[in-house]
């Protein structure tokens, strides 16, 4: 079933203090009756505070990354399987700082996210154009080689685990937006090319846009027919933005 999401994206934000202050003015502020499933998604190292301190409120919490292997010797990283133990089951996966700063490739990101499904998380997978790419009109082009190599070797079923997040890069903290007709273009583009591969679950993927969404563009973004939510990075770091963002659901 197609649902609309809007997650915050906290990045290297906020310390433990901060982390629960921000929290205890979100389960303060957040409409009970939203129709939008709320996701926030804190640093490592509070993910745990945080399952535990949203456990009986409509929050969930996501992870903003995690390693393709099972375990073992690859020092620093975190697995599924320690995610899962802390209460953890969504994850972000192929964020465009991962995929730019930490050389995060469409074959790595598969396999994560076959990790991840492997594990019964559900997998908010990150892709989105650069600059450039609009500029010389390979926007369509290089959206779709990301889907393809990074999740089309999924079986049908595997779907229903996939929350797709639509970002540009030239709008991710820059304050440039795309135009909600930009988003709605590309998001029915995303939709066709599942189709195409997939037939209608299609229409039950929940498509979020990113890059830049503010409380005074979000509400026009999301009204577009594909677009169901958003992926909200800067503005999700101030409880009063970020539920005025929820709210224009
Ligand atoms: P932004 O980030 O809202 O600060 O542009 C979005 C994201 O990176 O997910």
């Amino acid at each position: 079933m197609r649902q609309k999401i809007v997650a915050g994206n906290w990045k290297m934000n906020k310390n433990s203090e901060e982390t629960e202050d921000l929290i205890n003015e979100l389960i303060d502020k957040l409409p009970a009756d939203s129709e939008a499933t709320v996701i926030i998604a804190p640093t490592f190292v509070n993910l745990a505070s945080a399952a535990d301190h949203t456990e009986f409120t409509a929050i969930r919490v996501a992870a903003q990354n995690m390693h393709q292997a099972e375990g073992g010797a690859f020092t620093g990283e975190i697995s599924a399987d320690m995610l899962k133990s802390i209460g953890v089951d969504i994850v972000i996966i192929g964020h465009s700082e991962r995929r730019a700063y930490f050389h995060e490739t469409d074959a790595l990101l598969a396999n994560k996210v076959e990790t991840a499904l492997k594990h019964d998380m559900k997998v908010i997978f990150c892709f989105g154009e650069e600059l450039k790419d609009r500029s010389t009109n390979s926007h369509f082009n290089i959206v779709e080689g990301q889907l393809r190599d990074g999740l089309f070797n999924l079986p049908a079923n595997a779907w229903s685990n996939i929350i797709l997040a639509y970002e540009p890069v030239w709008a991710i903290g820059t304050g440039e937006t795309a135009t909600p007709e930009q988003a709605q273009e590309m998001h029915e583009f995303i939709r066709e090319t599942i189709r195409k591969q997939y037939g209608s679950i299609a229409d039950d993927i929940s498509i979020l846009y990113g890059g830049s969404v503010k409380p005074d563009n979000a509400r026009e973004i999301f009204s577009k027919p594909d677009v169901d939510g958003g992926l909200i990075g800067g503005a999700s770091l101030k409880a009063d933005d970020f539920v005025a963002i929820v709210n224009g659901i």
